[in-house]
């Protein structure tokens, strides 16, 4: 199943990944990271389709990695 990995401490809580989803796989936790900001988490494994969007859209480049099922 594809999968993004959020690096908890590396997101700045900007939510850009989460209007740019288009199937709405990220919403903001609800937590905050070590530095203060609320990060993200990915939450729905069988709605992606490894676009990359969330990726490409993100301004902290650690933050988010899509991994495609093809790549297990
Ligand atoms: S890879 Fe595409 S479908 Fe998956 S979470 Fe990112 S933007 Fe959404
Ligand atoms: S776009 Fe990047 S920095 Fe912004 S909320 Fe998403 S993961 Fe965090």
């Amino acid at each position: 199943m594809n999968h993004v990995r959020v690096r908890d401490d590396e997101c700045k809580g900007c939510a850009v990944c989460v209007s740019v989803c288009p199937k709405k796989c990220l919403a903001m936790s609800g937590k905050l990271n070590s530095m203060g900001y609320e990060y993200v988490q990915f939450i729905n494994p069988e709605a992606c389709t490894a676009c990359g969007l969330c990726f490409l859209s993100c301004p902290e480049p650690g933050a988010l990695t899509v991994v495609s099922e093809e790549e297990h």
